[in-house]
């Protein structure tokens, strides 16, 4: 029997892009951190870092995004959610309708002491860790991360698939849960075997042996900063990742899972 173009594709139902990789500032060819997941019919921006708006354009029409997931208050993870805000403010005749804005509490506070008129765009929502949301057979869970202002790792599951995000985190907290048998853990990989220990950041070996615990099937790396050989990263956390595979986060990455 023929099989068409559509017989083949194969049924998708979380899929995550890579908006920006880099860790603390931009470079002229990687943004801050930032991923776009879909997930059954839910789009959702999970985290905005510098230069992750223009990358969210390059992939979709931001008018269709569902809601926005921020994992912290630090700059390099939220300072794109102004254009968001501004876009679904003022970019039309009548402002867009909320769509909801998830964060722990601090980050909300903080980002609304920035621009008061926040919950124009967004419905707020504070999250912590154990906090769950579910979509419609797609379920997002909170996990505690060691980073120090509040931090949540993401999880995002449905029955076909599981995608984990530490955000930035030291090797403690939540990070087993949260990276339990993952398709897909992103997780941050700030320093190399060989740095001074940067309390809430870990090194690449530190993830792949996070992965490895975890039993992830794929480690992407993320969160390196500028200017550093990410082949060594690649190499120190391939020699801890056990069965895990290892691959280096790109902005315009996308992953399909399972
Ligand atoms: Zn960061
Ligand atoms: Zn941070």
């Amino acid at each position: 029997m023929a099989v068409g173009p559509e017989c083949a594709r194969r049924v998708v139902t979380i899929s995550v892009t890579v908006l920006g990789s880099s860790g603390m500032y931009a470079t002229r060819d990687r943004a801050c951190s930032g991923y776009l997941v879909e997930a059954g019919e839910a789009r959702i921006l999970m985290d905005c870092g510098s230069g992750t708006w223009r990358n969210l354009l390059q992939q979709m029409d931001h008018t269709s995004l569902s809601g926005v997931v921020m994992s912290h208050r630090h700059p390099d993870h939220v300072s794109d959610v102004f254009q968001l805000f501004h876009a679904r403010r003022y970019g039309q005749t009548e402002p867009l309708p909320e769509i909801p804005l998830w964060a722990p509490p601090e980050t909300l506070e903080r980002v609304c002491g920035f621009a008061a008129e926040l919950d124009q765009a967004f419905s707020l929502h504070p999250v912590s860790a154990a906090d769950t949301i579910d979509l419609g057979g797609v379920r997002i869970a909170f996990f505690s991360m060691a980073h120090p202002p509040e931090t949540v790792g993401v999880r995002i599951e449905d029955a076909e698939g599981v995608l984990a995000y530490s955000s930035d985190t030291g090797p403690g907290g939540d990070l087993e849960a949260l990276a339990r048998d993952a398709d897909v853990f992103i997780c941050e990989a700030t320093l190399q075997d060989d740095d001074l220990e940067w309390e809430g950041h870990m090194t690449a070996g530190q993830a792949g042996s996070a992965a490895a615990g975890a039993g992830a099937k794929k480690l992407l790396l993320t969160h390196l900063p500028p200017e550093r050989d990410a082949g060594l990263s690649l190499t120190q956390a391939h020699k801890t990742s056990g069965q895990a595979e290892v691959q280096l986060a790109a902005d315009g990455l996308r992953l399909e899972l399972p």
